[in-house]
């Protein structure tokens, strides 16, 4: 893992005095899913989606030939494991000049043997990658069934199930659990928690905020704070565990304490970070390739079939330059987990906020 952050920090410092590069891409592969989450965010491309107009394999070989590299990739939808081509798709992004090594993809977890199946045919071969899959959970039996429909919760268990030999054996395979902390589930997450580290035995776990562009922002959006923050220190716990007696490790552990109090003060409109890197450092492509900085806005900075699929020229075009001094002269702010991460590790006054919690701890208080 240390090469990994060794590299990451290289590629950052290099982005930063030299390329402009992102370092962090997200990839939307589908606007199609199965499900009908009231929390997701990408409602209005579902309704919209259409599988005529996704890029192709064809057209992904082309992009990840000429774009820069990305250190770290999400590849997501609409549900990613409904593309048959998924395996092939992470393999170019892994072989040709995109060179991700890290890659995690989520999913609902319905379609156990296409998980498995790309674990198969993507991690097992190649020694050097680490593949994150990450199982979306928002409670446990029919509370997750409440939220993903009738029957999803034994199917994610399947997917689990399948997985977890693999993971036993690979280190390069992470299984990790995400939750996405609404009004709906607020209630749900310590009984969640619990029976995934416990009772499952997987260490990896982790939370989302809902987006407050869900459909009905009242009965999902407005959560309760109080309840967000006992969740933090649920998780905080989790992570000092893990950390074990190494400093170095404890004091990185205070990054989820740090990192979700800033979302929580956005969420109630309270901006404590502002220079967001998204569009500096992070980017996102659409299924029919749009590239955009984030995944609020509804900026675009262009479409790769109009221009090459040349991703840097886009990413340096007048349209790029606009949305960045947007944010600076606006001091835009939000919850998107990614941004307010990637922001966070290139801003040198959180990691002197991680030490204080470090030794508030130290000290007992
Ligand atoms: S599974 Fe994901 S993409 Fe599909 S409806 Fe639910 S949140 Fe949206
Ligand atoms: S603060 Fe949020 S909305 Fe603004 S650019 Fe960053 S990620 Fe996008």
């Amino acid at each position: 893992m240390a090469q990994y952050a060794f590299r990451y920090a290289k590629a950052g410092l290099k982005s930063r005095l030299l390329t402009h590069e992102p370092l962090f891409l997200t990839v939307f592969v589908t606007a199609r899913c199965g499900l009908n989450c009231g929390h997701c965010f990408y409602r209005e491309e579902l309704l919209n989606g259409n599988v005529k107009d996704e890029m192709t394999l064809a057209e992904y070989d082309t992009f990840t030939s000429k774009c820069p590299p990305f250190p770290k990739l999400i590849i997501t939808g609409g549900e990613p494991f409904l593309r048959a081509d998924l395996p092939e798709i992470a393999i170019l992004f892994y072989e040709n000049a995109s060179k991700a090594r890290q890659i995690t993809i989520p999913t609902a977890g319905t379609h156990t043997d296409r998980i498995v199946g790309l674990v198969e045919k993507v991690l097992l071969p190649r020694k050097d990658l680490i593949l994150e899959i990450q199982l979306s959970i928002d409670g446990v039996g029919a509370d997750h069934d409440a939220v993903r429909g009738k029957g999803q919760f034994d199917r994610l268990l399947r997917t689990y199930e399948a997985l977890k030999p693999i993971q036993d054996v690979n280190e390069g395979l992470r299984i990790r659990f995400n939750y996405t902390f609404s009004r709906r589930t607020q209630d749900w997450f310590e009984k969640t928690h619990d029976f995934v580290t416990r009772e499952l035995g997987n260490p990896h776990f982790d939370m989302v905020l809902v987006r407050r562009t869900t459909v009905d922002d009242e009965y999902w959006g407005q959560v309760d704070i109080a309840k967000y923050r006992k969740a933090t220190e649920l998780l905080q716990a989790a992570e000092l565990k893990k950390a074990g007696d190494s400093t170095f490790r404890q004091l990185l552990a205070q990054r989820v304490q740090v990192e979700r109090e800033i979302i929580a003060e956005h969420h109630q409109g309270n901006p404590v970070m502002t220079g967001c890197q998204a569009g500096t450092l992070t980017a996102i492509v659409s299924e029919t390739g749009s590239v955009r900085p984030c995944e609020v806005l509804d900026t675009t900075f262009g479409n790769l079939r109009d221009n090459d699929y040349d991703f840097m020229k886009l990413w340096e075009n007048g349209l790029a330059d606009a949305h960045r001094k947007f944010v600076k002269d606006t001091g835009c702010f939000c919850t998107f987990e990614t941004c307010v991460r990637t922001t966070m590790s290139f801003q040198p006054k959180w990691y002197g906020k991680m030490a204080a919690t470090y030794a508030r701890q130290r000290l007992g208080r």
